[in-house]
Formats: C-alpha cells, structure tokens, sequence
C-alpha cells in the first residue's frame, strides 16, 4: 500500500464547494491529432467540479482510501518546516498541479527515499529536479494534452487583451470613467500584425489554428520543424531559431517547455533585437524569461505589453513586480486549471495511479522520466544533464 502525498492549492476564500456557473461542461470526443482523452476505470467526481484544490483532492479521497493507500492532502507546501517536507520522508508517490507546484528540488528529492512516482496533474513538470529523478529511477508523468487548448485560449485571450487595450478600458469604464482617449491611445488592431510562437508543439500549433482567423501573418519557431504539409496547411513561416522570429514579429507567444535550453532565453540582449513596441504573452514557464529585463523593456517602451499567467515563484510575493509593472495583463496562473481542464487532468491522474498499482505501463504519451531517462513526451520535449533544478532561478 502507497502513502500518496497530493499538494493542491487551497479552496475558494468563498467556501467549498463553489456556486457553479453552468451545470455542465461539453463531452469531448478526444484530442486535437487523435489522442484519446483519459480513460480511467471509473471517476469519482462529476465533470465540471473544482476537483483542484485541497476538498476536492483531485476527486481520488474514495479511490485511494478504498484501495488502502493513506492519503494527505495539503496546500503547505514551501519551506523546511512546511507539511509537505513533513510528509516527504515516507512518500510513495507525489502528485502536484503547476499552478500550484510542489517544488521536488534534488535537495528534497533526497529526503524523499521511498518516492517512486512524480505526477504533474496537468502538463509542465519542471518543478520536478528530472535530473535528480532520473538518476534516483523516479517515474515522473503528465496528462499530455490534457489542459493544452485551454492554455492555448488563454493565450489567444491575452493577445487580443494587450493589442486593444482591454485591462486599462476596463478598469475606466469600472471606476465610473468615459476617457475614450486614454483608452485608444494605446490601442491598435491584431489585423494585419506579425504574430509567432516560440515553440510549435501541442499549444503552440493551437493557437497557430486560433490566431489565423484575425488575417495576421504567422511565423513560428521550434527545435522540431514540422512536416512541410502541416506548414503549408497552417500558413506559417518558421525561423530557425528564437533570435530571427522575434526580429520578424510585433506579438510572441511562448510556448515551450522550461529547461536548461529555454532558461532565461528572452534576455535583456534578445528583447532589445524585437521592434519596438512588441508584445509577448507567456503561459510556458516565467523563467523562460529574465524577470527584470521585462520591467526594463515594458518601462522603456521596447515592449508594448506583456501578458501570460505563468511566475516564478509560485505563488509569487506580494511584491513582485510583475503584478505592478507597465502594460501588463498578468492573472495568476489560471490557463490550464478551468473546470473543464480539471476534469481531464483529474481522470488522467486516476488513470495514471490505476496503471501503476496494476503494473501496467503508463501510457507513452503521459511519460516524462521513466527507468533512469527522458521518455515519453519528456525525451522529446525536455532536455536532460543541464542543471535544470527548480527554484535555480531568479
Ligand atoms: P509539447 O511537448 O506538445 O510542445 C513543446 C514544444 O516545445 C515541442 O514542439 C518542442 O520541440 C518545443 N521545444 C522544446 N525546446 C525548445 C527550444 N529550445 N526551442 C524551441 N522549441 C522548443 O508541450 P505543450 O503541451 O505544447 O506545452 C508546452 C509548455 O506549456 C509545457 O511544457 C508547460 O511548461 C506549458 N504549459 C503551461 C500551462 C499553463 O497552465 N499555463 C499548461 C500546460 C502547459
């Protein structure tokens, strides 16, 4: 039997469960490419449920607990004294979402000698040493595709919210103003615009798909080129590398995953090559990008706006300053949790948790590390040896 220690962030201020705004969410029929949608024995929860925070447990409390595994659940996760660093010494299995990450450092990694199984529920598993995992034989998995489109939504919302203007209208027209000019002065169309994503993959092509409508010009750049036809199907331009897509965009969308290759890359140095008065929206990772170097760039004017829902640390201080800088239209990191993101990632959990107490496989497509490498997903996504330890950063 496995002590299974799940961090989850913690319940509405407003009680739990929530007033839910709709009484369902739409039945899928499976992923964009084919990918089947998660397929556990059962679920325990009804689709639509905030199964993400701490009483909703990911809707697994009765499965495990009728499976004779003990179960903890907590959001007291940072710092040595913290429940969760408490927990760790016996832990078979840890599970943990991105918005909300159990920072599984090489440090704790070693505190932690019984681990055998790191989930992400969701996608992202960069809170996870992989090194340190690798080299210890942890299994780490994700639910591939699981809140993909949803991220790839937020993402599209955040262009257009930075492009028109949306924040600061808003907030005129909330405080009881009619300061059209205030508003327009800083206001353009996506029409017409350059638009790229750094990286082309599962969210990176979704909001290629999303973004083509609004007639801008697409351009895209990824370690992987994708096939001829599929350039040719999405209208899209590729650039070899970071450097040459962002000197041709007004807008870049991140989307790729935060390892040794991709940390800090939108340096001080790159972002000074972009045109002025450029955009970016990041939902990958923050550390993809130099914390200060933003500030700097949105202060001077070089960039436009910036927008996305990804910080780090998760959750941030209070003083950040992405929550105050110029022209931002940060959230939290929100994207890939809606309820329809849950429902997905929480039965791909189940099923993830069902397999491995069979001694089954999990599914190719869910596996980051698995027997001592990148597999899966990770092997093509992810690189390995490169000190890629969470919390390295700024
Ligand atoms: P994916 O594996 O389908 O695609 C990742 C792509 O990045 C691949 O095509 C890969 O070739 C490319 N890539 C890797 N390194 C690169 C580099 N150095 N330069 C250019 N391209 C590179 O993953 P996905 O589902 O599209 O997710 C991408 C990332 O988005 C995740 O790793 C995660 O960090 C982030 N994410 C965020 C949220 C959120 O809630 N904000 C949710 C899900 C995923």
């Amino acid at each position: 039997m496995a002590k299974v220690v799940l961090v989850l962030y913690p319940d509405p201020v407003t009680g739990y469960p929530p007033e839910y705004a709709r009484d369902s969410i739409p039945v899928l029929q499976g992923y964009p490419g084919g990918q089947s949608l998660p397929s556990p024995s059962s679920i325990d929860f009804t689709p639509g449920e905030l199964v993400g925070c701490v009483s909703g447990a990911l809707g697994l409390r009765k499965f495990l607990e009728e499976g004779g595994h003990q179960l903890v659940v907590t959001s007291d996760k940072d710092g040595p004294d913290s429940e969760f660093e408490r927990e760790l010494p016996d832990a078979d299995i840890v599970i943990s979402q991105p918005f909300w990450p159990a920072y599984l450092t090489a440090e704790r990694i070693a505190k932690a000698p019984k681990l055998k199984l790191a989930i992400t529920a969701g996608i992202g598993s960069d809170h996870v040493d992989l090194d340190a995992a690798i080299s210890r034989g942890i299994t780490v998995a994700e639910e591939t595709y699981s809140n993909s489109i949803s991220v790839a939504e937020h993402a599209v919302m955040q262009i257009l919210a930075l492009v028109r203007n949306f924040v600061p209208s808003h907030q005129w027209a909330a405080e009881g103003g009619w300061n059209i000019a205030d508003c327009v002065a800083h206001a353009y169309d996506v029409e017409g615009l350059d638009v790229g994503v750094m990286a082309a993959g599962r969210i990176g092509q979704a909001v290629l798909r999303r973004m083509a409508p609004f007639d801008v010009n697409l351009h895209y750049t990824d370690t992987r080129r994708l096939p001829a036809e599929l350039e040719q199907e999405l209208n899209v331009t590729f650039h070899p590398d970071v450097a040459s897509l962002v000197r041709a965009v007004d807008v870049v969308s991140i989307h790729a995953p935060l390892h040794p290759q991709t940390y800090h890359l939108f340096d001080e140095k790159l972002l000074a090559t972009m045109r002025r008065g450029s955009y970016i929206v990041n939902t990958a990772r923050a550390e993809i990008c130099v914390r200060d170097a933003i500030v700097a760039a949105l202060e001077s004017g070089q960039l436009a706006g910036y927008a996305g829902d990804v910080w780090y640390p998760q959750p941030p201080p209070a003083d950040h300053p992405w929550r105050t800088m110029p022209h931002n239209a940060m959230t939290p990191h929100i994207s890939g949790s809606t309820l329809s993101a849950q429902a997905r990632y929480a039965a791909g959990t189940r099923e993830i948790l069902e397999d491995w107490f069979a001694g089954r496989p999990i599914r190719e497509e869910y596996l980051i590390v698995d027997g001592g490498k990148l597999a899966g997903t990770g092997a093509a996504s992810y690189t390995a040896g490169g000190g890629s330890s969470p919390g390295s950063g700024s």
